[in-house]
């Protein structure tokens, strides 16, 4: 049994403020916690995941005080973010997540307000591209490891009828349960599968820096809830 929504709960709280405040979050989060995932990559890559991540949303948080998304709906703000993490990002995580960004984008389409479901299905139209362009499954030792069981989590709390904070608190423990999951996996793509057996025993790089998007959205959905919707 899912729960009750509170009465008069607004559910088409996706909107471009939403999304805005949802990048911004992640830009924060990846800020704080690039040296962790540099260190992480440092074990089972090459060292550069914070690094890689941090210059990407610092250049997304220079066009968006450039103006470049002013006015700009939910799915194209979303999209542009996507293209500027594909531009701006080498390494494996820049294409990956400048896809999953740009089909998120694309699934919210042209709307101006998203309801929880729309949010579910840019999620795993997400993950969709992430799969398409990486051909990685889960347990694969990836960011998919984080993902995919977020997005389900995500689907099974709006299908129950969730909030959409209740939904987005689901699937980032989701995550982090993916993550944690990680750790005594052997990689089977990406630079750490160049390691063999010696990436077993550590937390992968780009399945924690998916836990601080989900993370992120949890906080922006909480928030939102909190001030009426
Ligand atoms: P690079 O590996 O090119 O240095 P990053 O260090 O920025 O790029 O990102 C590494 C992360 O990318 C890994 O921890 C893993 O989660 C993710 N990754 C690598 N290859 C794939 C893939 N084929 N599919 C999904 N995720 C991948
Ligand atoms: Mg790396």
């Amino acid at each position: 049994m899912g729960r009750l929504r509170p009465a008069g709960e607004d559910l088409r709280v996706v909107d471009a403020a939403f999304v805005r405040s949802w990048v911004e979050e992640i830009a924060s989060a990846v800020d704080d916690q690039r040296d962790f995932l540099t260190q992480l990559d440092a074990a089972i890559g090459d060292a550069d995941h914070g690094v890689n991540m941090s210059r990407g949303f610092t250049a997304v948080r220079t066009r968006l005080a450039d103006g470049a998304a002013d006015g700009m709906g939910p799915g194209a703000f979303l999209t542009l973010v996507g293209s500027t993490l594909v531009s701006t990002v080498g390494g494996a995580s820049g294409p990956l997540y400048g896809t999953a960004f740009r089909r998120a984008g694309k699934a919210l389409g042209d709307g101006d307000d998203i309801d929880a479901q729309g949010l579910a299905s840019a999620l795993r139209a997400a993950l969709d591209g992430v799969q398409q362009l990486g051909a990685a499954a889960e347990g694969d030792k990836t960011m998919v490891d984080a993902l995919a069981p977020a997005v389900t989590a995500f689907e099974h709390g709006v299908q129950e009828g969730d909030s959409l904070a209740g939904a987005a608190t689901a699937a980032r423990e989701a995550a982090e349960e993916g993550m944690r999951a990680t750790v005594p996996l052997q990689a089977r793509k990406g630079r750490a599968s160049y390691l063999g057996p010696r990436s077993v025993g550590h937390q992968d790089p780009g399945a924690t820096s998916t836990v601080l998007i989900l993370a992120a959205l949890e906080r922006v959905a909480v928030a939102r809830a909190r001030a009426g919707g």
